[in-house]
Parts: C-alpha cells; structure tokens; sequence
C-alpha cells in the first residue's frame, strides 16, 4: 500500500458531468452511464472492487470480491471460449473483412 502510482484502468471522480457517458471496468464490461442511478450504481460497484489478477488472463484488474474473471473473460468464457489462453494473446476486434 502507499502512494504508489494509481493504476490507470478507470479514473471516476468529477469525470462523469456530461448527461451519457460510456465507461468501461472489469466486473461487467461496458456502462452506459446516462443518470444518477446508473452512477450511483457504478460508484458502489467500484468502491466495492478490489486488485486482483484475472484468473484467465491474468491481468490485473479491479473486481468485486465475489468475482475472479474480468468482464471480457466472463463474455469470452460464455462464448465458448477455452478456459485458458494458451493461444491468443488479445483478441482485438475483428474488422469484418471477409474472404
Ligand atoms: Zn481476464
């Protein structure tokens, strides 16, 4: 613990004035955030998260306790993807450019 440098994944406080706002964290991706509640919401969600490493990426990442993959793991593992990634180091989104 310290002051040590903050990690840069997500910077909340005073950033959220415009009325939508898309934000992205580990525990579930992608927000929306476009009201008070959402931004309540997500501020009790990031209060909540601590460091972890990612269980599949292994990454560092923030997430609530009760978690042990990162949102894109999570969306990755529903898809079928393998538990493990052996493989591919970063799936980058596709282009769309066909054959
Ligand atoms: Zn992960």
């Amino acid at each position: 613990m310290g002051a040590a440098s903050a990690p840069s994944t997500v910077s909340v406080g005073g950033a959220i004035s415009r009325r939508e706002l898309t934000i992205y964290e580990h525990n579930f991706g992608f927000w929306e955030i476009d009201g008070q509640v959402e931004q309540a919401f997500f501020e009790y969600v990031q209060r909540q998260s601590v460091q972890k490493t990612c269980d599949r990426c292994e990454r560092r990442v923030r997430l609530m306790p009760a978690k042990t993959l990162c949102a894109s793991c999570a969306s990755a593992l529903e898809c079928g993807a393998p538990r493990t990634m052996s493989r591919y180091r970063h799936a980058g989104p596709k282009t769309g450019a066909g054959p």
